[in-house]
């Protein structure tokens, strides 16, 4: 199979591809059209896009037949991460983080902790087997620190709505004592990515070749593509990953968090 993975990293590279695969829509009068109108080419709006109608979903079709996988990031801050080269990344399993939770947190009183298991018990079956990716890992490290200082969101929602102990000491906080920071590289099969996602990707793509054209960059839209990913990710779809010796804490109003953990079971 011809591998085409789209790095949202490589803007020139994508921007240059764009001719190879949608040509036929993103044509030469289109980017002359824009280029003396020069509108605002929103990702959001279309109202620029002459016939948004057909341009729109054939882009789309496009860019799915071109690609056959989008890179993404995932922040987390795993105990060991051998696993994840033999098993994948296998989603959010509520009732494993809950045990952890369980023993996180085995000093407190055991029917605080179980109230707040309860409490999250409908968002734990909406979001099991929810995984998310970003398209850029400086944007993780940068923007979402708190996956790689803290781990598991789950977690942290159940650490955060326990408060803290009498002592004064705040839970959320505890969950940085275990684990390494590490970013995830996933070359993620699009079929694995939910449609509607793929049309939030092309989107993007058309936005930023419909600025270049127009000769009218916008401000905004630095912001990466998001995955959420509803399936298990095979172990082959793990390209690598690291530890970063500083991440961006925006639970500590966006200190630099300085990670003395550099190497893990994988990679020490
Ligand atoms: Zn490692």
């Amino acid at each position: 199979m011809n591998i085409k993975v789209l790095d949202w990293r490589k803007r020139r590279n994508w921007l240059a591809s764009v001719r190879h695969y949608a040509g036929h829509v993103l044509t030469t009068e289109l980017r002359q059209h824009l280029s003396q109108e020069r509108p605002k080419c929103w990702s959001d709006d279309f109202s620029w896009l002459p016939d948004s109608g057909y341009i729109l979903p054939e882009f789309v079709s496009s860019l799915t037949r071109y690609y056959t996988h989008f890179k993404g990031f995932h922040g987390c801050r795993p105990l060991t991460l051998s696993s994840y080269y033999e098993r994948g990344l296998l989603g959010q399993n509520s009732d494993l983080l809950c045990n952890v939770f369980r023993e996180l947190f085995s000093d407190v009183p055991k029917e605080h902790v179980e109230k707040i298991i309860q409490q999250f018990g409908d968002r734990g079956n909406r979001e099991r087997g929810a995984m998310w990716l970003v398209g850029c890992d400086q944007y993780l490290v940068y923007e979402c620190g708190h996956y790689l200082i803290q781990g598991s969101e789950y977690l942290m929602a159940l650490a955060a709505h326990l408060g803290s102990s009498p002592s004064g000491e705040d839970y959320r906080f505890r969950l940085r004592g275990q684990g390494v920071p590490t970013v995830l590289e996933i070359d993620l099969p699009i079929g694995l990515v939910p449609a509607e996602q793929h049309v939030e990707v092309a989107k993007m793509i058309l936005s930023e070749w419909g600025q270049l054209a127009a000769r009218r960059p916008l401000p905004f839209g630095n912001e990466p593509p998001c995955y959420v990913v509803r399936q298990d990710i095979p172990p082959e779809c793990v390209r690598g990953h690291y530890h970063p010796e500083r991440i961006i804490d925006p639970h500590q109003g966006n200190r630099p968090y300085v990670n003395r953990l550099q190497t893990c079971d994988v990679c020490g």
